[in-house]
């Protein structure tokens, strides 16, 4: 039984052009695929190289050198772009629908990523997140005019995220010789608790508190307000600038995708990537729920690369006729965290699984590498 024999696939639709998205049309590319019609439809009308983006704050790298244009790209590589955000997918009908058209395709492959999660925290969807680019260009701008004023700020979050952002901002200050107030409040009892890593925790903490970070943990926050934290025991920590880095969420069209199941409002796949039941939609990235062989994927960009191979591979079988048979292999899975993290002052964090943990300028060196080197010269320059 073979469902796509003789199927000649004529039009691919790829929502999302981040990590995955982008990935997915440089592996078809690169395997020298041309008997199909693909087109990119992208909120944003750039890639945006997120994962170097924290030093965006402190004038390390520059917004331009993380980003990169689609259109320039679709020149490069012969492929269909539309910016615009898709509201609705609707997997039985084969249709994806934007404001004001839609688009019917043959294979689709859905790699919206994730969006800022404020888990209903009053005041907090108007404080600054620390997610974009975009965001960490608001944050310097807003440093800059505070930086006369021996400042507080909040940073609110703890994961890889927040605690890069508060390094960052330690750096700003550091190059101008001006003092800051810097605090980062957690609810859970750790810092980085998505990271199962004792080392790694301790460690981190030591090295932000020697910088003359605050870090608070164990304590929830209630409410964002203009000039104030408040946790949920009601102490409130005042604070003239507030951030948060509070965790991630599914995009919004994970909800809107007529036929797909969610798992904790993410959309779930199959071992092969394929949206669970459907044999011509994937969904990979942040924006999906990979669980395989009890191993769940972690949200990270060097996974959502990953998944990218999988799904061309895929791509390429249907366009030979074949069943879609690829496997994917989780190589960022959750209970073994593998992660690079800058703390600032040159100096980056290496976990490796949940024992290894190694501070210094080497790791530095080996983040900015991938991070920036790596992830970008996957474009023609
Ligand atoms: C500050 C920061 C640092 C990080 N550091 C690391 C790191 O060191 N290593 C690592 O591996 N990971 C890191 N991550 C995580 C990593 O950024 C994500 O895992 C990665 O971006 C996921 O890739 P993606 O392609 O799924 O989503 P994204 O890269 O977010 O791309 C999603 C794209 O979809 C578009 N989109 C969204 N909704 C729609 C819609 N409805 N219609 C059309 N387009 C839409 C968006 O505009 C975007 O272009 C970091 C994340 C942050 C925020």
């Amino acid at each position: 039984m073979t469902l796509w024999k003789n199927k000649t696939v004529k039009r691919l639709i790829i929502i999302g052009g981040g990590y995955a998205g982008t990935e997915v049309i440089r592996q078809l590319v690169l395997r020298g695929i041309s008997n199909m019609q693909v087109e990119l439809i992208s909120a944003s009308p750039f890639f945006e190289n997120t994962i170097a983006g924290t030093e965006v704050i402190s004038e390390k790298l520059s917004p331009e050198a993380l980003r990169y244009d689609l259109k320039l790209l679709s020149s490069y590589w012969d492929f269909d772009l539309t910016v615009a955000r898709v509201k609705e997918v609707n997997l039985d009908e084969k249709i994806v629908r934007l404001e004001n058209s839609q688009r019917s395709y043959d294979v689709l492959v859905v790699a919206t990523g994730s969006t800022p999660n404020f888990y209903n925290v009053k005041g907090a969807g108007s404080a600054v997140t620390g997610y974009r680019i975009s965001d960490f260009e608001h944050i310097n701008h807003k440093l800059k005019q505070l930086a006369s004023d021996h400042p507080s700020i909040i940073v609110v979050g703890a994961g890889y995220v927040g605690l890069e952002v508060a390094a960052e901002i330690k750096d700003f200050f550091s190059s101008l010789k001006k003092e800051v107030e810097l605090t980062v409040v957690e609810k859970m009892e750790n810092v980085l608790p998505g990271f199962e890593n004792q080392l790694a925790r301790r460690m981190a903490t030591e090295a932000l508190a020697s910088r003359g970070i605050r870090i608070i943990t164990g304590r929830g926050v209630k409410q964002v307000a203009e000039d104030r934290v408040i946790l949920e025991d009601g102490d409130e920590l005042e604070s003239d600038f507030t951030i948060w880095s509070g965790g991630v969420k599914a995009s919004d069209l994970a909800s809107n995708i007529r036929g797909a199941s969610l798992r904790d409002g993410y959309v779930e796949v199959d071992q092969r990537l394929l949206i669970k039941g459907r044999s011509d939609a994937f969904a990979i990235g942040d924006v999906a729920y990979v669980s395989i062989s009890g191993s769940v994927a972690q949200k990270m960009a060097a996974e959502a690369l990953g998944q990218a191979v999988t799904v061309a591979k895929n791509i390429s079988s249907i366009l030979k006729g074949e069943e879609p048979g690829t496997t994917h292999k989780i190589d960022y899975p959750l209970d073994f965290p593998k992660v690079l993290l800058s703390l600032g002052e040159g100096k980056a964090m290496l976990i490796f699984g949940p024992q290894y943990a190694s501070i210094g300028n080497v790791e530095y060196f080996m983040k900015r590498r991938i991070d920036l080197d790596e992830m970008m010269s996957r474009f023609p320059s």
